[in-house]
């Protein structure tokens, strides 16, 4: 089983996460820009995020054989703090290097005039690279939040075959699938989605723009929930080239949208800048 994993946060986790999701048959993931769970205090600071998601994260990822893409953008929530939106201004030259296969995750969290801002800012920027956009729909108010996207979206140059909507659930899939955005689901241990209802949502709406996440990060989150939901979809009668759609040819589709997706893997440097995630010199074999 292949599988594409299009939206999780794998600075935020360990070298044996990257190993249990090989074994699990994650082969590529994007790992979307977002916030870090504590206020930034300024826009410098992105920068070397976004040069970490571009650099040291592939490299962590290939020594699993994973393949890495990114997402970059000022995530919904710092969209608020005067002291990250400069970052604005510094996204255009991220934007065109090569690992860069979308804007995001952008969207709205609280619905706010500086997110309107920040959102139409990064759309336009999203049309003017030729890249598509993540957009993260809010945790709260979801039916709300996700006309005031729509909205967005339809005065923005992006067409809505260039935009995933994300985190959607059983109450927003319908007005999503209507507008003709590509529909992601986020599976988490305890909120949002879980398996049973995502398989639920796949049989009523069927298979077309559908995305799988586990959109893991550091909060209570498991990256293998992309193989739990293939898995589910095995239990529930699809098939194996249902799975294979869904989890692999459907990201695969997306992302290949921005010209720069490279499944092959670009090749790795044996260490990066010098450093390598081996913590000193391994061990002699015994009996030398
Ligand atoms: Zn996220």
């Amino acid at each position: 089983m292949r599988i594409f994993d299009p939206h999780i946060h794998m600075s935020s986790r360990t070298t044996d996460d990257y190993e249990r999701m090989r074994a699990a048959g994650v082969a590529a993931v994007v790992e979307p820009s977002f916030w870090l769970g504590q206020p930034r205090t300024s826009a410098a600071t992105f920068l070397d995020y976004f040069d970490s998601l571009l650099g040291w994260e592939p490299y962590r990822a290939a020594q699993y054989g994973i393949a890495h893409h990114c997402a970059l953008a000022l995530n919904p929530k710092e969209a608020n703090d005067p002291r990250c939106t400069p970052v604005l201004a510094e996204l255009p030259r991220y934007l065109d290097k090569d690992n860069v296969v979308a804007v995001g995750e952008v969207g709205y969290d609280s619905l706010t005039p500086a997110e309107d801002t920040a959102l139409a800012t990064q759309l336009e920027l999203a049309a003017r690279h030729g890249l598509p956009a993540l957009v993260h729909t809010p945790h709260r108010d979801k039916a709300a939040g996700l006309e005031r996207t729509l909205a967005m979206l339809a005065e923005s140059e992006l067409a809505p075959e260039r935009v995933v909507l994300d985190h959607l659930n059983e109450t927003t899939v319908e007005r999503a699938a209507d507008s003709g955005c590509w529909m992601a689901f986020s599976v988490y241990p305890d909120t949002k989605m879980d398996e049973r209802r995502t398989v639920a949502v796949l049989r009523r709406f069927g298979l077309d723009r559908m995305l799988v996440n586990s959109a893991a990060d550091w909060g209570r989150s498991d990256p293998l929930k992309t193989r739990r939901v293939a898995d589910a979809m095995l239990d529930a009668g699809f098939t194996e080239d249902d799975v294979d759609r869904v989890l692999w040819r459907n990201p695969v589709a997306f992302f290949a949208q921005s010209g720069r997706l490279d499944l092959d893997g670009r090749p790795q440097p044996e260490s990066y800048e010098g450093n390598s995630i081996l913590r000193g010199t391994p061990a002699e074999p015994a009996g030398r």
